[in-house]
């Protein structure tokens, strides 16, 4: 453990709460969503407002700390907490102001999507957002950001027009297009490499009342079909329609297996009930909950599936297309699983977040395709091994299959500096000059890190 000096005279000079190991609340703050991190910094400031993460952050210098930030404390590589280091936890920051004329918000970086899309809804508003109610728009944003409007609106970067960060050195730093431009850049898509942002301000886009969407699922023997199905679906859909399929498992726990499609039609009420009809329409569903649904909702569908404390361990991987091999790697490794509440997840990218160049964001990874998130969960300790050596060996299956590249909100903590060089792509070189600007002693490396040209 560090040593730390004057503990009393951050307190006077922090607005929010310091804590340290002896404090009552210590334990449940620095626990974040991946019950597989546990980890104990030396003080976790709870942050009130900038000048707080001004503060911190000079402390965390002073005193030659490690800076772990957290935001909605989601990322499964557990970055947001270090040990004998400083966190610095964002989550009281909660301020949302919509400007319903402009169709903008300005976020702090302690909000969640839940809270996001519950403010934003109030006036018929929205933008690309996480599908989990409890993920953190901060980290999700910086990373990139995927969900159910990205077909229409890009993702949730591409919807990002302006940050405030607060560098190493604890300067407070604006950047727009027109501000700091490239910062800007390196910030959709390079992560909490830079700096802690303090405020996120978003474009919206109207989306008056139900959306069409929700859940369907069908017997696991008709994986294959339904899989080919979502194939043939989702190359032919419209901007507005965003699909997901997931191999599952039945809620129950009773490990039974599904095949299931997560969609969203945010297009008009015509084209949707066409579109989402289609999909209701196949096969012989054994669940089927489509139809209209409102869209804070439909982003709240699968919270229960990711309970807060459980055990993950997640892969991921691009695939140009999702072939009839793909899907037999998925359909046979599925049943390998050692835990039911594991999952298989594909997600299409189309629409208007392929429409921008790679080097358009720090985020490069614009062709369209397939994301095969591999998502081991479980709540067992002594069950680690093997469902740790599940997801590991379903992404070797995968490999002779996946493009290079990948997403670096999904990523774990034990990647190799070569895959988190291809999270960046063609972009890593211009980042890591950008890093030498901001954080050239790479104070900000609780990340998937870019180290400074
Ligand atoms: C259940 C679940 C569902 C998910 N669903 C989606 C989804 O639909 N779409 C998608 O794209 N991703 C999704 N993700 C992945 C998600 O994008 C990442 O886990 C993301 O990092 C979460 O952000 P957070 O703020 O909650 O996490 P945290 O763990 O708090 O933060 C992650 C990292 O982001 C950085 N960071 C956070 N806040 C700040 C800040 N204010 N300033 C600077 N850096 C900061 C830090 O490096 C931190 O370590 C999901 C994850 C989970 C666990």
């Amino acid at each position: 453990m560090i040593e730390l000096v004057d503990i009393a005279g951050l307190r006077e000079m922090i607005s929010g709460l310091v804590l340290v190991a002896d404090d009552e609340t210590f334990d449940s703050v620095r626990q974040i969503h991946n019950g597989m991190i546990d980890r104990r910094p030396a003080v976790i400031i709870r942050c009130a407002g900038v000048a707080d993460v001004v503060d911190g952050i000079r402390f965390a210098v002073s005193q030659n700390l490690e800076i772990a930030v957290r935001g909605g404390g989601h990322n499964v590589a557990g970055h947001a907490v270090c040990d004998g280091g400083l966190m610095l936890d964002m989550s009281l920051m909660k301020g949302i102001h919509v400007d319903p004329l402009a169709r903008t918000v300005r976020v702090q970086p302690g909000v969640t999507w839940g809270e996001f899309n519950r403010e934003t809804l109030l006036h018929g508003l929205a933008t690309t957002g996480g599908a989990v109610s409890s993920t953190g728009v901060a980290g999700l944003t910086l990373g990139g950001g995927f969900g159910y409007l990205m077909g229409k609106h890009g993702f949730t970067i591409d919807n990002l027009i302006a940050a405030e960060l607060v560098t190493a050195t604890g300067e407070v730093v604006q950047a727009s297009e027109t501000e700091n431009g490239e910062l800007f850049w390196g910030l959709r898509g390079g992560g909490g490499n830079f700096g802690v942002a303090t405020s996120l301000k978003f474009q919206l886009h109207r989306l008056d009342g139900d959306v069409q969407g929700g859940l369907i699922a069908h017997s696991f023997d008709q994986a294959s079909d339904v899989l080919k199905f979502y194939r043939a679906q989702t190359q032919a859909q419209p901007d507005e329609l965003s699909m997901v399929a997931s191999l599952t498992h039945t809620p129950d726990g009773s490990g039974t297996p599904l095949i299931a499609m997560l969609a969203c039609h945010s297009g008009s009420q015509t084209d949707a009930k066409q579109s989402i009809g289609q999909i209701k329409a196949f096969g012989e569903p054994v669940l089927d909950q489509l139809g209209p649904i409102n869209y804070g909702r439909l982003n709240t569908m699968l919270d229960k599936g990711f309970p807060k404390g459980a055990l993950n361990y997640w892969k991921s991987c691009f695939v140009a297309d999702l072939t009839d091999e793909v899907v037999d790697i998925l359909k046979r490794r599925f049943l390998g699983s050692p835990s039911a509440m594991s999952k298989l997840i594909v997600e299409r990218f189309h629409g208007a977040a392929t429409r921008y160049e790679a080097d358009a964001t720090a985020f490069p990874h614009r062709q369209s395709g397939y994301n095969i998130l591999i998502i081991a969960q479980w709540m067992d300790g002594s069950k680690s091994d093997e469902n740790v050596a599940w997801a590991r060996d379903t992404y070797a299956a995968l490999q002779p299959h996946m493009n290079t590249g990948v997403y670096a909100n999904y990523m774990g903590d034990d990647e190799t500096s070569s895959r988190v060089e291809q999270a960046f792509g063609g972009n890593y070189k211009r980042l890591q000059v950008l890093k030498r600007q901001y954080d050239p002693e790479n104070r900000f490396h609780l990340n998937q890190n870019i180290p400074p040209a």
